[in-house]
């Protein structure tokens, strides 16, 4: 990824920016001079200096809301850290019922289609901007212990890819980063002992958020970036299907970028 433009004075929104990996975001880009709208239920630590707009990421009119806010009191926005979401740990498929299903479905994916829909206005008319989703491993891998926190991230993974060509018609870059295991409040005490049980190193938000400002300033969009420990972020590589019979590749009216 090569590096653009500077951050300071850049206008950010962060949703899940009241924890974990959205807060060491929104601490760095504080720290380089942007302005920060955190987008969370919770409330961000007051020494933050950032604006808090206290919204469910999955409900289409808090969005609204939202957008309002950004309009309002930062007069648009140059770049969106579509980052909040919850884990299920849920993995019996008869035992996630229906709200549980739409708690998980809610944050990690609608809470990404509504946002990018609603923050595209505010960052074309201004020359255009970035967009980063959260996603995770299990966006491209298959999580067993936690199906629909799977399906959930597969599609911010699919929307992010599906959404590049139209949104580079407007100067805006849409990229997805896909960490591995991260220290933060939403690992349960098994899955961290799991983890370190299996000899394997948990990486500190510090490193995601190299990862998104990097994000923030390449050119590249349509992207699902690896990141796990000691490696730079790496663009995992669909393989790509084959195509009918006699045709190496599906038509073009088929594919993105
Ligand atoms: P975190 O510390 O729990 O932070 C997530 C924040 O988002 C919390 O403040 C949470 O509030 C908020 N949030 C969740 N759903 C929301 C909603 N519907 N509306 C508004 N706010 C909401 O977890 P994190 O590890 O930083 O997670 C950030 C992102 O990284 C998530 O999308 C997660 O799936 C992804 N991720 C994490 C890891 C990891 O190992 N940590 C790995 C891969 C991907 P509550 O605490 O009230 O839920």
């Amino acid at each position: 990824m090569e590096a653009g433009a500077q951050l300071d004075g850049r206008r950010a929104l962060i949703t899940g920016g009241a924890s974990g990996i959205g807060l060491a975001t929104a601490r760095e880009l504080r720290r380089q001079g942007a302005r920060v709208l955190i987008v969370d239920r919770r409330e961000p630590p007051t020494d933050l200096e950032a604006t808090w707009a206290r919204a469910d990421v999955g409900d289409p009119q808090a969005w609204e809301r939202v957008a309002e806010r950004a309009r309002a009191e930062l007069g648009g926005l140059d770049l969106a850290f579509l980052n909040a979401g919850v884990a299920s740990a849920r993995a019996s498929i008869i035992e996630i019922d229906d709200a549980e299903y739409r708690r998980v479905m809610g944050s990690n994916a609608d809470g990404v289609f509504y946002g990018v829909r609603a923050l595209v206005p505010l960052l074309a008319p201004d020359g255009g901007g970035a967009i980063v989703a959260t996603s995770s491993l299990a966006g491209l891998l298959a999580f067993s212990p936690d199906p629909v926190y799977t399906m959930a991230k597969h599609a911010v993974v699919g929307l992010v890819r599906a959404l590049a060509k139209q949104l580079a018609e407007q100067s805006i870059t849409i990229n997805a980063v896909c960490p591995g295991v991260v220290d933060t409040p939403i690992l349960t005490d098994s899955m961290r002992a799991g983890v370190v049980a299996e000899g394997f190193p948990l990486m500190q938000p510090s490193a995601i958020v190299a990862a998104v400002l990097a994000l923030f300033q390449t050119s590249e969009t349509g992207g699902a970036w690896v990141c796990q420990p000691g490696r730079e972020p790496e663009r995992y590589r669909h393989r790509g299907v084959p195509g009918p019979a006699g045709h190496e590749r599906p038509p073009d009216v088929l594919s993105g970028i």
